[in-house]
């Protein structure tokens, strides 16, 4: 049973436009502008749509588009083609875009997804590369607007899911599953706020889960939490109108942040005719084998298999999760994993997202800038794991080694934080507090237990710190026997 509200079921199909990872543009030899670039300083005769201009496709947006469908779960198709979308913006000189329209080099796929009621399998309709359009700014209090052509030209992977969702949770749980995907693939730095990832979503809602109800798309969507606002606030709007007796009207919506409400583009009155045709400066992909096969030669390790292989730890999910989303992270806790036993990883997996996230959090430090060393991490952990080290002091050397570095055995010399574990250092402290305490050996002889921790933090004291608890208290008990 699919979740219902007020008797409607909705329907969401998500179109997310990825920005590939290269260095330089989908047709130009240009390199891809920085986002603080200053404008119409990244570009060329390409860029700019000059009559006569030839593009050459980007071997490597190709193999980046190559490598998604297997990230989609599917294999790339052998044979695309690139056609023409016409249409006329201020932002696209040349008057049409270069996309993929009848033969996409992704059909197919699914993606699956976490949601509060288990695993939710979204599937995917087709991925086009297609280029992007430049930027029109429009200054404030001006009668003109102006065009940077920087972003023109840049590669992007267009993938379009089937409207397989129903809840604002699953849209929100289906882009940021695909942002993982991406990043841990390798094939976007996928950085939203510089709109690397844009959603766009199509919303509509239906009394008869045998009909689709009529949909609206609200586009440019940057964050995992506006498609979620977004998705709630048209299933709303939409059932409002429906229960006051009027019709939805199908169109391209936009997304107020601040007000976080949707607003109505353009209607579907104005809906554009692209005039498709294909594109007679490219030439057809013929995808090889062998080019597919290096598509994932590399191909870095995914999200899934993170969690997969932690799961082993039992982790909670929370954990689990966190160390996913730093790439980082939950790379790094794999490496642990795989070089030393399922202790040291664990213990390594609570310290990244407690201790070192903590840190992170205090912003001085980012998942990026902290020292992440596998023998110092995996050594600390077997000196706590030995009882070597306290694992309060542990976490003392821990900031120590994600910060400036270092050995931890080194560390806690020099900072004195090794326990006191061997027995004949300890016994000469244990004795001296017993005869010092005659009064709480006497009680403990008559049984009364609770004063063994009395004693040892008497011993903790007496060591500043440094004795092991365990070990004190087995010694205590072992000298007032043998009196
Ligand atoms: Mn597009």
């Amino acid at each position: 049973m699919e979740p219902k509200v007020k008797d409607y079921l909705a329907t969401i199909g998500i179109e997310c436009h990825v920005q590939l990872k290269t260095k330089t543009k989908l047709f130009a030899a240009v390199d891809i502008a920085d986002f603080d670039s200053p404008p119409n300083t990244a570009i060329s005769q390409i860029c700019l749509g000059m009559p006569g201009a030839l593009p050459v496709l980007n071997e490597k947006a190709v193999e980046l588009a190559a490598r998604a469908a297997y990230t989609l779960n599917t294999k790339p198709q052998s044979f695309s083609k690139f056609d023409r979308k016409h249409y006329f913006y201020p932002d696209l000189p040349k008057g049409y875009q270069i996309s993929q329209f009848e033969e996409p080099i992704i059909l197919g796929g699914f993606v699956d997804v976490k949601v509060s009621n288990g695993t939710k399998r979204v599937n995917i309709t087709r991925a086009h590369i297609e280029e992007d359009a430049g930027k029109t700014i429009h200054p404030q209090g001006s009668d003109y607007s102006l065009v940077d052509l920087n972003r023109a030209g840049t590669p992007l992977l267009e993938i379009v899911s089937e409207p397989d969702m129903h809840t604002s949770e699953e849209a929100r749980a289906f882009a940021h599953e695909l942002y993982l995907l991406m990043r841990y693939a390798e094939i976007s730095d996928a950085d939203l706020y510089q709109g690397n990832m844009r959603f766009d979503v199509n919303v509509s809602v239906s009394k008869n889960s045998a009909e689709l109800g009529t949909r609206t798309e609200t586009k440019n969507l940057n964050s995992f939490r506006s498609v979620e606002k977004a998705v709630d606030y048209e299933i709303k709007r939409q059932i409002d109108l429906l229960e006051a007796g009027t019709r939805i009207v199908q169109e391209t919506r936009g997304w107020d942040d601040s007000k976080q409400k949707t607003f109505s583009q353009r209607s579907k009155e104005d809906a554009h005719d692209y005039r498709y045709f294909p594109d007679p400066d490219i030439p057809p992909l013929d995808l090889s084998e062998e080019f597919m096969k290096n598509a994932i030669k590399d191909m870095p390790i995914l999200p899934t298999e993170v969690r997969d292989s932690l799961k082993k730890l039992n982790l909670d999910d929370s954990t689990i999760e966190t160390l996913v989303e730093e790439i980082r992270a939950g790379k790094f806790t794999l490496a642990i994993l795989n070089s030393y036993n399922d202790n040291t990883a664990k213990r390594v997996a609570n310290w990244l997202t407690g201790e070192v996230q903590g840190l992170i959090a205090d912003g001085e430090y980012t998942w990026d800038s902290i020292l992440l060393d596998e023998k110092n991490f995996a050594e600390l952990a077997e000196l706590v794991l030995d009882n070597k080290i306290s694992s309060t002091n542990a976490k003392v050397i821990l900031l120590d080694i994600v910060t400036v570095g270092g050995k931890p055995l080194e560390i806690a010399n020099s900072k004195n934080l090794l326990q006191m574990s061997d027995e004949s250092g300890l016994t000469e402290i244990v004795s001296k507090v017993l005869e010092a305490n005659p009064k709480a050996v006497e009680d403990l002889k008559n049984g009364e237990t609770k004063v063994i921790g009395y004693l040892v933090g008497q011993v903790m004291k007496e060591s500043k710190g440094q004795a092991n608890p365990q070990i004190a208290q087995k010694l205590i008990n072992d000298l007032i026997k043998s009196k």
